[in-house]
This record gives C-alpha cells, structure tokens and sequence, in this order.
C-alpha cells in the first residue's frame, strides 16, 4: 500500500510520501505546498507561499497555510526560523544543513557552513550527553562591514 503510493506521486514528493501510514489525508492541497518547497529555493513566508499558491486555490486562507506549515514541521520536512525579519521564514530542509549569519544592524543575511558546528555538536554530546539536532540555525549579531 505504502509503495503503492509512493509509485503514484510524482518525483519530489517522496518525502511526502513516507506518510501516509498517519491516515491523513494526502490532499491535492498538501501536495501542491510541498511543490512550492521542492521547486522554490530559499527562504520563503507564509504569505510568499499563499501567494505561490493562490493561482491555483485562489480561496486558500493563511490560516489554511499555518496549519500545513505545522504539519510539514511536525514531520522534520521544513524548517521554521526567525532571521529577523517580522516574520518566520520556511524552506525545505536540506543535506547537509545550512545557516545564516544575520546582522542586527544592517539586515544582511550571509550563509553559514554547517562545520561550524561541528565542534558545538562534539562538546555538547560529549560533555553533557546532548545531541543536538542543528537543521536550520540563524545566528545573531554584527557583520564585519557594520563593526568596521
Ligand atoms: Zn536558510
Ligand atoms: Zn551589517
């Protein structure tokens, strides 16, 4: 059954398709933000993704939005992060994770290697027995061009 459907999605939708063991619904709804993750790029809002979506459901709500972006969430399929800018931004995660550096006084947002935190990683797990899972990090403070 479970390949059965994941036969019948189309590429990019995989992920997605690891699911429908949870008997909710694989809606034609669901499938289409999924899309909007696997064929954007970057950072998005809830409104850049309403506005993806509104040719095709032009009655779709932001609340509707909100309550797929929790569900996406819930299944470690996006991540939510604050960058500073009023609103939450979504993307897709990926492999490996990636991170920003986010300037508070000029707004820019640089990208940030995933080996910085490697080191993090190591001591938390060996000094306190924590492994953190670090998917998706924006780190706050002042870039080089503004400290100058
Ligand atoms: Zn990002
Ligand atoms: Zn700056």
């Amino acid at each position: 059954m479970v390949d059965e459907i994941a036969r019948n999605v189309t590429e990019g939708l995989d992920d997605l398709a690891r699911f429908p063991r949870d008997g909710e619904r694989f809606t034609q709804q669901r499938r289409a933000i999924w899309r909007v993750f696997t064929e954007g790029s970057g950072h998005m809002t809830a409104e850049d993704i309403l506005a993806a979506m509104q040719p095709t459901f032009p009655h779709l709500s932001t609340a509707t939005i909100y309550r797929e972006l929790a569900w996406l969430k819930r299944r470690e399929l996006i991540s939510e992060t604050d960058v500073g800018r009023g609103s939450k931004v979504y993307e897709r995660l990926s492999d490996p994770p990636h991170h920003h550096l986010v300037c508070l006084i000029c707004g820019s947002v640089a990208d940030l290697d995933d080996s910085q935190f490697n080191s993090l990683r190591q001591s938390l797990e060996n000094e306190i027995g924590f492994v953190p899972r670090i998917d998706h990090f924006a780190v706050f403070g002042a870039c080089r061009h503004c400290r100058e």
